[in-house]
């Protein structure tokens, strides 16, 4: 577990609980998507199920110092060499299962789901077993631990389990059998049914620090300003900032000339921001997505451009942002990732704003968008409350050209007007 970085409430509770020997049989991990949740689930799994778990002290090395842990604190760590601790790693463990909603496919006989939530079919298949005479399943809570160390059940994005699935797990949790172990892995643990929720134990996940965020960012080729940026706009989620950033190799490879704010710019000769200059053509597409909206609003404020223009350059990037990640996840629904793509380029617009704010109250900003200008932290309010509001339109299924032609435009009567 020292591996994990960022997260040292949650691993602090974790070792405690594991020192105690007290472990309960639910879990519910809760934090924003992409900051270890998911990683951690598998390491305490991974603990458990170790045929020879270690202890070890966390003073000696800097490496594992845990401001929630005492110095001399105890830790139990997997020993990395075991067969079971071997089988974690290849993904192969007979007893440790992780279930998400793409096993869909497995488990849907007519074919037809786009994987948009986690359905009973996979709840049944890989967890409490269908009794269904067409296609009968063994459940796999009720089996013996293969190894003898218990058995473990990962669901991923568990919020979005269907009322049949999570009326299906509870029936299992109400009586779980011994040593089984559940961990539910959510963004958003108010969607479990509270009678889910009353029989686990919690354990919630901040949002990563930019010093655990840069490095991993790096290394995938950033500069230590783009990093920062990426870091500052994922919200501190490393998996939000990883996925951007692949979802912009597999657009620029196939969408070429996909970084259209550099080929505007030289025809209206506007003023660059500043991530612009740092972009590689042919390199991650969210830094041209950053540089296009921000330049939509530069040229907004600046008298260059219009609400229009800002509209289409939001359509235009969460569009691309939903053929990559539909390239990457052909059963997902193209509508819902073009939404999610709304919302991203929304967020880097509030940022933008946010930048604006900054500026007129001369607070420091880390990872400007672009070079920071005026505008009135009044003219700022109405147009972060414009984004908000397209962003919600568009999340309850509002058509998204008009919602967003509709905020371009309430954008530009906002500056133009000074509020
Ligand atoms: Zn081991």
């Amino acid at each position: 577990m020292f591996e994990i970085q960022g997260q040292s409430t949650a691993v602090a509770q974790l070792q405690r609980v594991i020192a105690s020997g007290r472990l309960a049989s639910t879990w519910i991990f809760a934090g924003p998507a992409g900051v270890g949740k998911h990683l951690t689930a598998v390491a305490l799994a991974k603990t458990c199920l170790c045929d020879h778990p270690q202890k070890q002290s966390g003073k000696p090395m800097a490496r594992t110092r845990n401001s929630c842990l005492p110095p001399d604190f105890e830790w139990t760590l997997a020993c990395g060499r075991c067969d079971s601790c071997r089988a974690v790693d290849a993904g192969s463990h007979p007893d440790l299962h992780l279930i998400h909603r793409n096993l869909i496919r497995y488990h849907d006989h007519a074919g037809n789901s786009k994987a948009s939530t986690l359905g009973i079919d996979v709840i049944r298949g890989e967890i409490t077993g269908n009794a269904s005479p067409e296609h009968p399943v063994d459940p796999k809570l009720y089996r013996r631990s293969q190894r003898g160390r218990g058995k473990w059940f990962i669901i991923d994005e568990a919020d979005l389990m269907e009322p049949p699935a999570q009326n299906a797990l509870l029936k299992a949790l109400e009586e779980p059998p011994a040593q089984s172990f559940l961990v539910l892995v959510t963004a958003s643990p108010d969607h479990l049914l509270a009678t889910i929720r009353s029989r686990a134990q919690l354990v919630r996940f901040g949002a990563l620090p930019p010093e655990a965020l840069c490095p991993r960012l790096l290394e995938r080729g950033l500069t230590p300003g783009q990093a920062k940026l990426l870091a500052r706009l994922s919200g501190g989620s490393l998996g939000v900032a990883l996925r951007w950033l692949d979802a912009g190799h597999t657009a620029m490879d196939e969408d070429a000339p996909a970084a259209p704010s550099r080929r505007e710019s030289n025809r209206s000769a506007p003023r660059r921001p500043p991530t612009a200059k740092s972009t590689e053509p042919g390199q991650f597409a969210v830094l041209g997505w950053i540089d296009r909206v921000a330049l939509a609003l530069e040229n907004l404020a600046l008298g260059r451009g219009g609400g229009t223009a800002l509209a289409g350059a939001i359509q235009s990037c969460a569009e691309q942002y939903a053929q990559a990640e539909l390239r990457r996840d052909p059963l997902a629904s193209k509508v819902v990732l073009t939404r999610d793509g709304v919302a991203v380029m929304l967020g880097f617009a509030a940022a933008w704003l946010d930048d604006r704010l900054a500026a007129a109250v001369a607070a420091p900003i880390a990872a400007p968008l672009s070079p920071p200008g005026q505008l009135a932290p009044a003219v700022v309010s109405r147009c972060l409350a414009i984004c908000r509001a397209a962003e919600h339109q568009v999340d309850m299924n509002a058509h998204i050209g008009l919602a967003l032609a509709s905020a371009g435009a309430g954008l530009e009567q906002a500056i133009r007007r000074g509020g």
